[in-house]
């Protein structure tokens, strides 16, 4: 491991970020605006080589044909390290010849959104939640990224038409409470428009919450201003994830873009992906999750890499995950560990996985161990009784959110069903018979199984 970092300075009596010398004669004015940001981003190898040293690797990478969009804003850039391509902010945005080679496991949508999408854009995968996605667009382009099937290409980009089939789709279905607006980057709309969604969002009476995902504040933290903070404030509650990947993307500016959205009261959270060679170490990891916290930012998720086209040389074993997560909990606050999560590879959704704390179980008893290895049992009461939470309070809102629910293994444990099947399996034991069960024997009383299972 090595210890590398981008010293601030300060101009005007505030920390920056130093700018290469090719901007060095930007008026701050400019600089400063998140249109001119825009408007100057950089995606030729000859754009790049004015502010980078390219290897013959990435030149590779950079003339690949059908390769995933660049563009990076000069703010962005100015984070390089010009003469070093291990720095972790250049391998998630200067592709490599790397980008264009197969892997075995690879999908153009990993995650099934598509199959999960009664509209296009709208993704209704879980059962009180849907995915918006607004547009194709974001402020730089993650050389990894789970959507380039579509992000970055302005063809596909959603039209006003779909953003009302998707709001008619939510304003259709009472079960979804929380929306998450995403792409593409939300934050790079127009903010007459994103004004127009979120108000449309907020008149539908059962969406509790909205959330928003969003790379602007990391890529183009300009974009922050107090304008599209009051703006946001209007439709509380509103939350929104960032997505930083290792510390030296924390720098004076997203520091401040980030106090700004916190003084808004939006709750702040960070969705990383684990990437070989950019933040694969506990030590990696630990310096981050301490940075975020100390800006307000609750590191959310840590994902696993996904099958993605492009995105082959960036995975890592599933263990590193797992190693990562145990070098966190208990090391640090609890509040600066995130969950560790494989996004299931065919729409199963986001699973949860880390380290094993359960050791063992007994009639009342469970054998623990800690962070540090050491092994304990916890007693359970012997007159624990469910039938008591017939008697708990509920303000009735969780009751009517049943409709359309998923079923799962919380179902199991409730008592709802007895079994979940995969595909088929009821055809395969039947071995092709189509009658009714016959049953031999007087004690062979018909089970139950099936009716709960119905
Ligand atoms: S900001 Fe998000 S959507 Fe945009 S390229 Fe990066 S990972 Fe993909």
């Amino acid at each position: 491991m090595v210890v590398k970092s981008l010293k601030a300075v300060v101009s005007n009596g505030i920390e920056v970020t130093p700018r290469p010398a090719l901007w060095a004669d930007v008026p701050d004015e400019q600089w400063n605006d998140w249109r001119w940001q825009m408007s100057n981003r950089l995606n030729t190898i000859q754009e790049l080589e004015q502010i980078i040293r390219l290897t013959d690797d990435e030149k590779e990478g950079l003339s690949a044909a059908g390769l995933f969009r660049i563009d990076i804003t000069p703010y962005f850039a100015s984070l390089i390290a010009p003469d070093d391509p291990t720095c972790p902010v250049r391998r998630q945005v200067i592709p490599t010849g790397r980008e264009a080679r197969a892997f075995d496991a690879v999908m153009a949508d990993s995650l099934s959104e598509d199959a999960h999408s009664p509209v296009p854009g709208l993704v209704h995968r879980y059962p009180d939640r849907a995915l918006m996605l607004v547009t194709t667009e974001c402020a730089s382009y993650c050389r990894y990224c789970t959507r380039s099937r579509l992000v970055g290409d302005n063809s596909a980009n959603f039209s006003s038409a779909e953003h009302e089939e998707q709001l008619e789709y939510l304003a259709n279905t009472p079960q979804v409470r929380d929306v998450l607006l995403s792409g593409g980057d939300p934050l790079t709309m127009a903010p007459r428009r994103l004004y127009g969604l979120l108000k449309a969002l907020r008149s539908i009476p059962h969406i509790e919450i909205v959330r928003i995902g969003s790379r602007v504040p990391v890529f183009l933290p300009q974009r922050i201003t107090d304008d599209l903070c009051d703006m946001l404030a209007e439709f509380h509650p509103l939350w929104l994830n960032i997505h930083v990947n290792h510390a030296k993307e924390i720098t004076p500016e997203l520091s401040r873009a980030l106090d700004r959205l916190s003084r808004a009261g939006i709750p702040l959270g960070n969705q990383a992906v684990l990437l070989r060679g950019v933040n694969d170490s506990p030590e990696v990891q630990m310096e981050l999750v301490h940075k975020l916290v100390r800006n307000r930012v609750r590191p959310y998720y840590l994902y696993q890499c996904d099958l993605v086209q492009g995105a082959g040389h960036f995975r890592t074993p599933v263990s590193v995950g797992i190693e990562i997560i145990e070098a966190l909990r208990g090391h640090t606050s609890g509040y600066a560990v995130p969950s560790y999560i494989v996004d299931a590879p065919g729409g199963g959704g986001k699973i949860p996985v880390m380290p094993q704390y359960v050791i063992s179980q007994s009639p009342g008893k469970v054998v623990l161990r800690n962070y540090e290895g050491f092994i304990t049992t916890y007693y359970e009461p012997e007159d624990y009784d469910r039938s008591e939470r017939d008697d708990l309070w509920l303000e009735g809102s969780a009751a009517a959110r049943e409709e359309g629910a998923q079923k799962g293994v919380a179902d199991l444990n409730a008592g709802r069903r007895l079994t979940i099947k995969p595909e088929g399996f009821d055809a395969l034991h039947t071995r092709g018979r189509t009658d009714a069960i016959f049953k031999r024997g007087k004690r062979n009383r018909l089970d139950n199984y099936d009716e709960l299972d119905g």
